[in-house]
């Protein structure tokens, strides 16, 4: 049969494939020097612990690893996590991977036209969770240290289903929102009777080693946080976790229940073996030391290499940096030529969830080696001065 004459449903023919998407194919190209893709640097991978996790499980308990396990996930490791979350296992829900988490938030909580709040901008894989289920996104303005909590205002909470925020160390911006915003934040939302959800990847990856309370430790009531061992462990594992009050929860095991009826016995199991060995102790400060240099060497390259009026941040943790070029630059065709010159990244736009800023773009800047970090950056410098250049010449600004 012919594509043409499949009837798909109506939600998957609102799924598309972006512009962007195409053009960072070519990114795969063994020469391209790419800060596009969001992946974790696979040196920070610890494969001897896994290896020997995955070795004494197969001593041990070789056929309960093997064999279906609870939806809720495999108590001694949900009992972990409840632990460094000052929380109970009744309230962790383990998923396949935290993008789950998000696709459950989705299904449990959005109708058709339900209002959603989300940051300025927020995370694109987010939005692609959601969008599925149809929301009104409503955004929240934001400045570089994430959403401003004196901008929710009670007409924008009226009706809302929750606020999705990233606090620590952005994806895309890198931002982290500080500790007297948090308080405020959290006071506002309860204020407003509205459910935050914190998703926090990152927060582990604070090259100083600090950590900010989470908004969850806040106020465990109204906050769900999800977690996930993609950054800190590997994303192959694909291993991540909901933490939420008692009733949300039993509605998220059961939504999860249809969806994959668990998240893999086996993957929980070997992240539970590494983990209870004390492996974070010594390999937290491995991939904070490694992303800092990373995050260094960039952060001198854009300033050897930029010319003014190009502002971008300054992230003390994670895996991202945020470009902000002047007004009138777009990214995309940026993206064009520099993919041209070998050298790719994610044009912003598509970050927003109204209103893009089309002259915005995310840098990764983990998995590539200092010296082509310094040799990409004077790229897009390079090209960057021609088109202010040309802009100049032509009066197009
Ligand atoms: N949330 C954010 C903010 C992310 O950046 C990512 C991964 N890039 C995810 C969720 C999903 O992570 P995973 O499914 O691997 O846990």
């Amino acid at each position: 049969m012919d594509n043409h004459s499949y009837t798909f449903s109506q939600r998957a023919n609102r799924l598309n494939s972006s512009v962007i998407r195409e053009i960072l194919k070519l990114t795969e190209r063994p020469d391209m020097i790419s800060f596009a893709g969001g992946l974790p640097a696979p040196y920070t991978f610890p494969v001897e612990a896994l290896q020997s996790a995955c070795a004494s499980l197969f001593q041990d308990h070789a056929h309960a690893s093997l064999q279906y396990g609870p939806t809720e996930g495999q108590m001694e490791l949900r009992e972990w996590i409840a632990q460094r979350h000052g929380t109970t296992a009744s309230r962790v829900l383990m998923t396949t991977g935290s993008q789950q988490g998000l696709d459950l938030l989705g299904k449990v909580f959005i109708d058709p036209g339900s209002k959603i709040l989300v940051e300025t901008p927020t995370y694109l894989g987010a939005l692609q969770a959601f969008t599925l289920y149809e929301p009104s996104y409503s955004s929240i303005p934001s400045d570089d240290f994430g959403l401003l909590p004196q901008e929710l205002t009670p007409e924008l909470a009226d009706g809302a289903r929750f606020i999705y925020t990233i606090p620590n160390f952005q994806n895309p911006t890198g931002r982290r929102i500080p500790l007297n915003r948090r308080h405020e934040l959290v006071a506002q939302a309860k204020e407003l009777g509205i459910l935050l959800v914190e998703d926090d990847p990152y927060g582990e990856l604070s090259y100083s080693g600090d950590h900010l309370p989470s908004l969850h430790s806040l106020n465990p009531d109204d906050v769900i946080y999800l977690g996930s061992f993609s950054k800190i462990l590997a994303p192959g594992l694909r291993l991540g976790y909901i933490i939420a009050p008692e009733a949300i929860h039993l509605k998220l095991v059961q939504a999860k229940q249809a969806t994959d009826l668990h998240t893999p016995s086996f993957t929980q199991r070997i992240a539970y073996e590494a983990l209870r060995s004390g492996l974070l102790d010594s390999h937290l400060p491995i991939i904070r030391q490694r992303y800092s240099a990373q995050c260094q060497a960039m952060l001198e390259a854009l300033a050897r290499h930029m010319p003014d009026g190009i502002h971008w941040s300054r992230p003390e943790g994670g895996m991202f940096i945020w470009l902000e070029l002047p007004e009138d630059m777009d990214a995309e065709d940026l993206l064009q030529k520099a993919v041209a010159h070998s050298v790719a990244f994610v044009p912003g736009a598509p970050f927003y969830a109204s209103s893009p800023h089309r002259n915005t773009m995310r840098l990764a800047f983990v998995t590539v080696p200092p010296e082509r970090i310094e040799q990409g950056i004077s790229v897009l410098g390079q090209l960057i001065r021609d088109q202010l250049s040309i802009g100049y010449k032509t009066g197009s600004f």
